[in-house]
């Protein structure tokens, strides 16, 4: 079947079914990026978005529809919490007090917007970024998980189970961005050695999962007035990042960066400018993820020799917790087939 250069100029809803997609779990885009010789290249399956960030009005508007498609998935906190054992060990982290956190990410805010001013070309610019998980080609915070609890799905959507995460913050620590944060009281360390291991669980954009795997967008791309986001065959989008960047003189982030993203930046105004104008303003921090350049992370050796000795490990871990989480009335985090997962 032939593929629709840009989705967005497709229906909206359902947009992934017009490209062929199909399943639950493992969603392949039918002939995407298929290396020249019919065998599958790296690209193949993996659904990249390109945000143009000239055309964002930071309304918020996808923050709000991020924050109201999602919540069945927020969590929901027992208290007291228990009391690490060290007292130094990871400190909780509680923002169930301050769900209606809107300028940084936390558990219950997924997605927000910098606003970067910048002088470019003799020109002032004021650029809205909506900054989220970027969705690496190669996650360290998959691939360095010791509990096996986040992982990359075949389509491109890196996801942690809040079955199965303890919350040691393992990801955020290798995450390029520290994209995860830690809500505590939660998750199943509450049914093993509360004080002792774990601190609750780790949460972050899924990009829609389950919209994505009923071949719906993802509520944030859905909602917004302005079309700023693109979904579709990463080679596409790359395709359209390059076209884009030509045609308007702009700078692309994410093709490089950690490898390789599955999210694509395209802005008017260098990305060196824009994070320096962040940090400027204090939007850079904790929970308010950079814009400089990223070195592949599991390219470093010492990380590399680390995820492989994790991998059978997590496995085990995984099927371990994966039983405790049965026990105790939770199931593992995949996709049912009615489509109701949280
Ligand atoms: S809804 Fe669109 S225009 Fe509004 S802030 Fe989000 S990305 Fe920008
Ligand atoms: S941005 Fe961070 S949290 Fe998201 S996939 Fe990459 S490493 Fe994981
Ligand atoms: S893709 Fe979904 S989960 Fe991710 S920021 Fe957009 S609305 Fe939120």
């Amino acid at each position: 079947m032939s593929e629709p250069k840009n989705p967005s100029t497709v229906s909206r809803r359902g947009f992934l079914k017009a490209l062929g997609v199909s399943g639950a779990g493992l969603l392949v885009p039918s002939g995407a990026a298929m290396a020249q010789d019919g065998t599958p290249g790296p690209d193949d399956g993996e659904l990249a978005t390109l945000l143009d960030l000239s055309k964002c009005i930071g309304c918020g508007e996808c923050v709000n529809a991020c924050r109201e498609s999602n919540a069945a998935k927020f969590p929901e906190p027992k208290k007291p919490f228990p009391d690490p054992i060290p007292s130094r060990r990871a400190k909780n982290e509680d923002w169930s007090e301050k769900r209606d956190v809107e300028d940084r990410l936390t558990p219950y805010n997924w997605l927000f917007i910098q606003t970067a001013e910048v002088e470019h070309k003799g020109e002032m610019l004021e650029i809205n970024i909506p900054r989220r998980c970027m969705h690496c080609r190669n996650p360290p915070c998959a691939n360095m998980c010791p509990f096996g609890a986040a992982n990359k799905q075949q389509n491109g959507i890196t996801r942690i189970s809040d079955k199965l995460c303890m919350g040691g913050a393992k990801c955020r620590a290798v995450c390029p961005w520290h994209i995860p944060q830690r809500q505590s009281g939660v998750g199943l360390y509450l049914h093993l050695l509360p004080r002792l291991a774990g601190n609750g669980v780790m949460y972050k954009c899924d990009r829609c999962h389950q919209l994505v795997a009923r071949g719906e967008l993802p509520a944030c791309i859905d909602v917004c007035p302005e079309n700023v986001q693109t979904i579709g065959p990463r080679a596409e989008i790359i395709e359209q990042a390059r076209k884009l960047a030509a045609e308007t003189d702009g700078y692309i982030y994410g093709l490089e960066e950690n490898g390789g993203t599955n999210t694509i930046y395209v802005s008017p105004a260098p990305f060196d400018k824009l994070d320096k104008a962040l940090g400027k303003t204090k939007s850079k921090g904790k929970g308010r993820p950079h814009l400089q350049p990223v070195k592949d992370v599991m390219a470093d050796e010492t990380n590399l020799a680390t995820a492989t000795l994790l991998a059978p490990v997590a496995g085990i871990a995984a099927g371990m917790l994966g039983v405790g989480a049965a026990l105790f009335g939770e199931e593992k985090n995949g996709p049912k087939e009615d489509g109701n997962e949280r």
